[in-house]
């Protein structure tokens, strides 16, 4: 039986990374697979901790420990069945959590000793569980006889529909896009993630019988009515869209671009679509002198996006410093190795140009004191201007939601200050009797890893709920 406890004389490893030229010139994912002996020795370091840090910090309370034991002692399958029990797309968490602030930030073996590779291990008892047959469709042991709206096919509408169709009802997702995966698709690139991966699981679901009602915009092509008529129950899983606009003068010169309509281009040239907005050149950062406005992890995917473009230039903007960036440092890492530049502490002033943007006029900031939030508020340097050359601006300052009740017609539906959708916390139903909603129209712009757990969570709230509408005396009497 392999040893544990070895992190003492077994050092981290990650698979193998790309070198920055090669990866440079392609969109593929940057990491290799651990080798079977590699993983079974990296998940050796664990110390199997009495209380495990890292699964009180993973959002689906993943049994690390166990799988981590199972893996160091080769009881792949038994480690991929306890990592599928909790988590409805390991493979994809295991890609793209940010693990440095998640399990592996607080893997208490961490301090003087580099943390236990979790994702990566995860990442490969799961596609050694797919390699050898042992993922199985969400195949019911009978069926319930009820049916179930999913509106939105991202990580939270999949999740649900997963372990709704494990239960025994109907299911139907319905999406605007054409295809399945929501943000795994549109917005995150193929180098974080390549598409396949999401293919697998659409595909997966449709042999369970999940029923996939695409390019349907709810609100356009069907109302929310039409389906609480069709359906007993409705999860709103839509996500959030509308990108926040940068103020200052200059921001309606062309070539100035907001970040989701940049990598949803670049996403979809990937995919092989026909893509007259890349083709014509507008999105496309060849030969461009390209800045990013943001700091958060879509903006790193845009500047990374842009180097493979084959950019001249790639800077990002940030008005705060590297230690208070809300994007992962291991991104960052990666932008750098790649040749992105980050000019840290500058808000940009005004975009200059004459029809197309040619500059940004920007300043140096300082961090003042803290807001009531606890986070140092960003202050302009008097005198401290400067220009960069841009002939591209990607404009990456995160999202807010669509005006849900008026896109559905249902003025009913309440929702937060911030536009996002109020739901009962603990039955996670909307203000609508048998709509329930997860994700990120719940939480705002979040993480795949939490649109899992909500999803899941929402999945558990509607059955039981459609246990007692199944149960309840108006279902007798139209059973009759
Ligand atoms: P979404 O993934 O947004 O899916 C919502 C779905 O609803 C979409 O398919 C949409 O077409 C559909 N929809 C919307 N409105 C309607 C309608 N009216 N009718 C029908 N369908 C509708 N998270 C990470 O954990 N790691 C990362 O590395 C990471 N990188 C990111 C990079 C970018 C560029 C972005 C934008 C986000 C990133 N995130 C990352 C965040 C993550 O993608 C989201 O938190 C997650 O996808 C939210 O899942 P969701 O299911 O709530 O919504
Ligand atoms: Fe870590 Fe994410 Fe996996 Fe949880 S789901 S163990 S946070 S990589
Ligand atoms: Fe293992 Fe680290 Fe988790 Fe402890 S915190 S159980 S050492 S992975």
């Amino acid at each position: 039986m392999t040893r544990l406890l070895q992190f003492t004389s077994v050092a981290k490893a990650m698979p193998a990374k790309r070198p920055p030229a090669e990866r440079r010139g392609d969109f593929r994912e940057i990491y290799g697979e651990f080798s079977p002996a590699t993983a079974q020795e990296q998940a050796s370091r664990c110390s199997q901790c009495g209380i495990p840090y890292c699964q009180v910090h993973c959002p689906l309370g993943n049994n690390i420990p166990d799988w981590l034991m199972l893996t160091a002692e080769g009881r792949l399958q038994e480690a991929y069945e306890l990592a599928a029990s909790t988590n409805s797309m390991p493979e994809v968490c295991g890609r793209i959590c940010p693990q440095d602030r998640l399990c592996e930030g607080n893997c208490v073996i961490e301090q003087g000793f580099a943390s236990v590779s979790i994702g990566a291990v995860e990442k490969f008892i799961t596609e050694t569980a797919f390699a050898e047959g042992w993922v199985e469709p969400p195949k019911p042991a009978r069926e319930l006889g009820q049916t179930a709206a999913i509106i939105g096919a991202g990580p939270a509408g999949l999740a649900a529909a997963e372990q709704l169709r494990r239960r025994g009802y109907e299911v139907h997702v319905y999406d605007r896009y054409d295809r399945v995966g929501g943000l795994l698709v549109y917005g995150i690139p193929n180098f974080k993630l390549e598409k396949h991966v999401v293919a697998r699981r659409h595909k997966l679901l449709e042999a369970g019988g999940v029923r996939f009602h695409l390019n349907v915009g709810v609100g356009d092509q069907v109302s929310l009515a039409e389906l609480r008529e069709r359906h007993d129950a409705v999860l709103i899983a839509t996500g959030v869209y509308r990108a926040r606009e940068l103020q200052c003068p200059g921001i309606g010169l062309g070539n100035v671009v907001p970040a989701l309509a940049y990598l949803t281009t670049s996403n979809r040239k990937g995919l092989g679509d026909a893509v007259p907005e890349f083709d014509s050149g507008a999105l496309d950062a060849r030969g461009k002198h390209v800045v990013v406005i943001g700091g958060g992890d879509t903006a790193m995917d845009c500047v990374r996006t842009a180097v493979r473009q084959g950019a001249a230039s790639v800077r990002c903007l940030y008005r705060r410093d590297r230690k208070n960036m809300p994007g992962s440092q291991r991104e960052v890492q990666h932008a750098e190795e790649e040749g992105v530049e980050f000019v840290w502490l500058a808000a940009p002033e005004a975009l200059t140009g004459d029809g197309v943007v040619r500059g940004v006029r920007a300043h140096r900031m300082h961090l003042g004191v803290a807001d009531a939030g606890g986070r140092q508020v960003p202050q302009p340097l008097p005198g401290s201007h400067f220009e960069l050359p841009a002939d591209l601006v990607i404009t990456a300052l995160g999202f807010d939601p669509e005006d849900l009740p008026l896109l559905f017609g249902a003025p009913e539906l309440a929702v937060t200050r911030w536009g996002t959708l109020k739901i009962d916390q603990r039955r996670m139903m909307t203000a609508l009797d048998g709509v329930f909603a997860a994700g990120d129209i719940v939480r705002g712009a979040s993480l795949v890893v939490w649109g899992i757990r909500d999803g899941r969570d929402a999945a558990e709230q509607m059955h039981l709920y459609l246990r007692e509408k199944a149960m309840s005396p108006s279902a007798a009497i139209a059973a009759e």
